[in-house]
């Protein structure tokens, strides 16, 4: 009674207390005397008396009660005790009670404290594991809890995994190593967190972020493990998409630039940096400058919006980079809508495609020229010629199409092979292509058939022109394998609007117009016969009269004297050409000559004028007129033969005459031409003995002091300043400078075309030596000349009188 730790008290029948031991007094904060004789009922709480009643109800049925009352102590205070009554009798059958009981109030707080906490810990979303941690070697710690949310995420229940090593949750993916450390950790009674790999009951493995406490007991001695552990599989498969992600665009060879809504740079990658060449610390957070497109920086603001509508965009752009140089771009840009509904983000990708471009502009070229000859193909003639025409009918100009054939090139080919044929074609191509303008389409049309578009002619003979030109490339021989070959072509010409309105007709024209060279017998150009107008057809037949004359003695020498004006004796006569076809009738030299100079004739020709000149020399000489100078005109081409000098010197010695008393007229242009050693080739003249003048002096740009540098001998004034005289106050003073400076270089100074009396007064007063005009003598043939000079080997050339009848009678003979 004594010894137990239990409270015991003992009551008689009434209730009052009849004995308590020493753990009764204890617990209830009272003494033996005060409780004694004390109503037991005074010891319980006020607030638990309808427990009480029922526990007294329960004891007088059963004869005893077990549980929880609520207890007074003698201060007053309350606690919760564990009560066993039990009622008994003595000896004279009266019934007495017994009351065991023990303070549980402290037990209560932890059971109240232990179920708030499981009910916390079962309805938590993470996953709870308590591991017991006497058994840490093999087989592992045993399970002793897990919580629901456990079961539902690995699929076991908590009687297949309690009681087992959480090993059981471990697999493959498993990582050792992190194992390892979470091990070491606990050995160390460390709490420790870590990443894993477990595998739910039907296999699946799922990745937790696991978080184990050591348990201590009241003595410091770890008895459990609790491991609270998150499943971050998601999370985990988010970062690894991410990484991903980022790993892609790190090394894709696209750029990629990301802007926020305000258009500021968030992200560029290493292949931005690598196309842009700006680095991305730049750029970063800059937004004024996106460094991708600085020329369409207006354009962008446009595509942003248009994305901001449709969601994406994409098309070509020409981008900047950092030093300054520009490539295409392809661009696509999308709008990437934020989570939240917060401003999203525009990604652009690009991509340098200067290569690609490249390729395509190859391959448009390819398609639309000449593999052989570069030049363009059927394709892009065809192009060409539709937009020249919707041109021409624009703007009211004439063109014209020629179809030019080589002719026999298929003997060419048969006979030395394809390869000298393809040689031949090419050479071709780059003289004929010295025959345009670089605005004029030059075409290879297949095998040996060129085009030539012409635009924006002046007339429709100037075709004529270009077809001249080429023909005249084509006299030169074309070197193949170390032999010569000589080319000819057959051209046909014709004309919008003239001939033919659109361009398949223009085409098809010039086609039948070069089928009629052939039939012809090739080597020439024509008009397709429906726009022959006129002058073309002149200027036709001119030309293919022309390559005749020579063989049919078609041409003559005239000769105009030159006179000394103050003696009037003829000093000397100008050989001036006459071309008298049966045909044509006469022809003037002003007209044949530049197609002459064209066609390259101008040589042959030439060389006849100067054996035909110096030979009349020499017959003046035997007729015994030894002081009259030959005087003849040189054409550009002639000036620029390099065996001009060894064919006047051949001519000079098989006449037999003094070089002496020839004079060669050259003009100003050709004296002006840049591309000619003109100064060595006068000079060359000259140290052959040879006299030079320059013809029709005035006409071109030179400056007398331009002229200076050169071995001139005479001048000649222009007619058309002597025809101002003395009435052109321009032509007078023009005349009487050039007059003056050609004095102080030294050079005499001979007026052509001197019509009156009045002219030559006027010139002898000004001092010019000599004179050439119809008023002393037209051009005469070769006997008239004779004539002239044996009556009147000094002309009349009386100063301010009228012209004496001699000069009448002579002027009236010619
Ligand atoms: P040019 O050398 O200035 O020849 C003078 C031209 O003036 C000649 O015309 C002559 O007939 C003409 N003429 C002479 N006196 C008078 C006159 O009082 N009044 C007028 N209005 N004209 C006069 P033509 O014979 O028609 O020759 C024209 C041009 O053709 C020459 O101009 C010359 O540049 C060129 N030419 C003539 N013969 C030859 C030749 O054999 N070879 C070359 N390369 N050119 C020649
Ligand atoms: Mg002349
Ligand atoms: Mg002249």
């Amino acid at each position: 009674f004594e010894t137990s730790l239990d409270g015991i008290l003992l009551a008689e029948p009434g209730g009052l207390v009849l004995a308590a031991n020493a753990a009764a007094c204890r617990i209830l904060g009272r003494s033996q005397a005060e409780l004694q004789k004390l109503d037991g009922l005074a010891l319980m709480a006020e607030h638990d008396r309808a427990a009480l009643y029922e526990a007294l109800e329960e004891r007088e049925r059963n004869g005893s009660f077990q549980g929880q009352l609520c207890f007074t102590r003698g201060d007053g205070s309350v606690f919760d005790a564990e009560v066993a009554s039990t009622l008994f009798t003595d000896s004279q059958q009266r019934v007495h009670s017994s009351v065991v009981f023990r303070d549980v109030t402290a037990r209560n707080r932890d059971l109240e404290r232990l179920r708030l906490l499981e009910s916390s810990v079962e309805r938590l979303n993470d996953m709870v594991i308590i591991t017991r941690a006497d058994e840490l070697d093999e087989p592992g710690p045993r399970i002793v809890y897990v919580n629901p949310a456990f079961e539902r995420m690995s699929g076991y229940t908590a009687e297949q995994v309690i009681g087992r090593s959480p090993r059981m949750l471990q697999g493959e993916r498993t990582d050792r190593k992190t194992l390892a450390t979470i091990r070491a950790a606990l050995e160390q009674d460390e709490p420790v967190s870590a990443e894993l790999v477990n595998y739910a009951a039907d296999g699946t493995p799922y990745w937790i972020d696991i978080e184990i406490t050591p348990v201590l007991d009241h003595r410091g001695t770890c008895t459990h493990y609790a491991a609270i552990q998150r499943d971050i599989t998601e999370r985990r498969r988010v970062e690894q998409e991410l990484r991903l992600a980022a790993n892609a665009l790190n090394n894709t060879a696209e750029g990629v630039m990301i802007l926020d809504h305000a258009g500021c740079v968030v992200s560029v990658n290493p292949a931005y940096t690598r196309i842009t060449g700006y680095s991305a610390e730049e750029v970063l957070g800059n937004a004024s400058r996106t460094q991708l497109f600085e020329e369409n920086r207006g354009l962008l603001a446009e595509i942003i919006a248009l994305v901001r509508q449709q969601g994406h965009w994409q098309g070509e752009f020409i981008g900047r980079r950092r030093c300054g140089e520009s490539y295409p771009a392809l661009v696509s840009v999308s709008n990437v809508s934020a989570e939240d509904g917060a401003p999203g983000y525009y990604v652009v990708v690009f991509n340098d495609i200067s290569d690609y471009k490249a390729y395509e502009e190859k391959l448009e070229y390819l398609a639309h020229h000449d593999a052989l000859t570069r030049l363009p193909n059927r394709f892009l003639f065809r192009d060409r010629l539709r937009e020249a025409t919707a041109r021409a009918r624009r703007h009211d100009s004439a063109m014209a199409v020629l179809f030019m054939d080589i002719d026999r090139f298929k003997n060419i080919n048969d006979s030395l092979g394809h390869a000298a044929g393809d040689q031949l074609l090419r050479e071709l191509a780059v003289r004929l292509q010295g025959c345009v303008r670089e605005t004029d389409t030059l075409a290879r049309l297949g095998g040996d058939e060129f085009t030539i578009l012409l635009e924006e002619l002046a007339a429709p003979g100037d075709a004529a022109v270009v077809a001249r030109k080429i023909m005249s490339a084509l006299t030169e021989p074309v070197e193949i394998g170390g032999r010569n070959l000589f080319v000819s072509a057959s051209i046909g010409i014709s004309c919008f609007p003239g001939d033919a309105s659109e361009p398949d007709e223009l085409m098809r024209n010039a086609d039948l117009a070069m089928y009629q060279v052939k039939e012809d017998g090739r080597a020439g150009y024509r008009f397709y016969a429906g726009q022959m107008n006129a002058s073309a057809v002149r200027e036709l037949t001119m030309h293919s009269a022309l390559h005749g004359a020579l063989a049919g003695n078609e041409f003559q020498l005239h000769y105009q004297p030159i006179v000394d004006v103050a003696t009037g004796q003829v000093t000397g006569v100008e050989a001036l050409l006459r071309w008298n076809n049966a045909q044509l009738g006469l022809v003037s030299p002003a007209d044949f000559i530049p197609l002459a100079e064209d066609t390259g004739l101008i040589l042959p020709i030439g060389q006849w004028v100067l054996d035909e000149a110096t030979r009349e020399l020499r017959c003046l000489r035997d007729a015994g007129h030894p002081c009259v100078r030959m005087a003849i005109n040189l054409s550009a081409r002639q000036f620029r033969q390099a065996d001009l000098v060894d064919s006047i010197r051949g001519a000079l010695s098989s006449a037999g005459v003094d070089p002496l008393w020839l004079e060669l007229e050259i003009t100003e242009t050709m004296v002006m031409d840049g591309a000619h050693d003109t100064l060595a080739a006068l000079q060359a003249l000259h140290e052959l003995g040879v006299s030079v003048a320059l013809d029709d002096f005035g006409m071109g740009y030179s400056s007398l002091g331009y002229l200076q540098r050169f071995d001139l001998n005479y001048l000649k004034i222009d007619k058309s300043f002597v025809a101002g005289i003395p009435r052109n106050e321009g032509a007078v003073a023009i005349t009487r400078t050039i007059i003056a400076m050609a004095h102080g270089l030294g050079l005499r100074v001979i007026a052509e075309g001197v019509e009156t009396q009045e002219q030559l007064d006027t010139l002898r007063e000004w001092g010019c030596e000599e004179a050439q005009g119809y008023y002393l003598s037209v051009p005469l043939a070769s006997d008239e000349l004779r004539r002239l000079l044996a009556n009147h080997d000094v002309l009349p050339v009386p100063s301010g009188s009228p012209p004496t009848g001699d000069a009448r009678t002579l002027r009236s003979n010619s």
